[in-house]
């Protein structure tokens, strides 16, 4: 068993895909584990496809809670895993995304398409704006955030976005050097500060 840890839970964001490096599902099923073993559950999106299937059957597993809050059309098309700790049916999407974010202490985004990188720029962006001050990592398995890690350097060098914003994004290779930074994450000042202090 790890150290006791601060949080009581992470969101995982992942894809509703396997994709086809199998480096993936290794990757999920590892931070599944670690996740579990350290007394963190994890809140999800509720699906039992995928690399979403993957982490939830792994930390489920490994003794984990695993909170699922899924939105009723996906339900209806029993996408919905059936053996979750807990399983909250919300009305829509957005409700959804809020709902993951109350309930998480931090965010994790293994790899996945436009449902994960929504997931994780919207928890991105309201750190930005002050929204939260809760931790975003980026687990960047086999090299897969390599060309979106370039985007956000490109959008940092070319003005539209700043060091700092940039900078929130704690990304790594491997679930255990992930987790240790998010552990030292430390929030940044508030946005409002930000809007005084940096913004002209
Ligand atoms: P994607 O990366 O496009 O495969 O979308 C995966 C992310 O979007 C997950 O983190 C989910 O929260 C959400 N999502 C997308 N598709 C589904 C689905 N079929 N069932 C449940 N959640 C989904």
């Amino acid at each position: 068993m790890n150290a006791p840890t601060r949080f009581r839970r992470l969101a995982v964001f992942c894809g509703s895909s396997l994709g086809h490096d199998p480096r993936f599902a290794d990757a999920a099923r590892e931070l599944a584990t670690l996740l579990a073993g350290s007394g963190i559950g994890v809140v999800y999106g509720g699906a039992s496809c995928g690399l979403m299937g993957v982490l939830a059957d792994a930390a489920l597993a490994a003794g984990g809670e695993v909170i699922g809050v899924l939105p009723r059309s996906l339900q209806e098309r029993e996408l919905a895993h059936r053996g979750l700790t807990r399983l909250h049916i919300v009305d829509t999407m957005h409700e959804r995304k809020a709902q993951m974010a109350d309930l998480a202490d931090g965010f994790v985004a293994l790899p996945g398409g436009f449902g994960t990188l929504d997931e994780f720029c919207e928890v991105l962006t309201w750190a930005q704006l002050g929204i939260h001050a809760k931790p975003c990592g980026l687990l960047n398995v086999a090299g897969y955030y390599d060309p979106f890690l370039a985007q956000v350097e490109h959008a940092e060098t070319t003005g539209l976005m700043l060091l700092i914003h940039r900078a929130m994004i704690l990304d790594a290779t491997e679930p255990g050097a992930l987790l240790a930074r998010l552990h030292q994450f430390r929030p940044a000042p508030t946005a409002s500060k930000w809007a005084e202090q940096i913004y002209p």
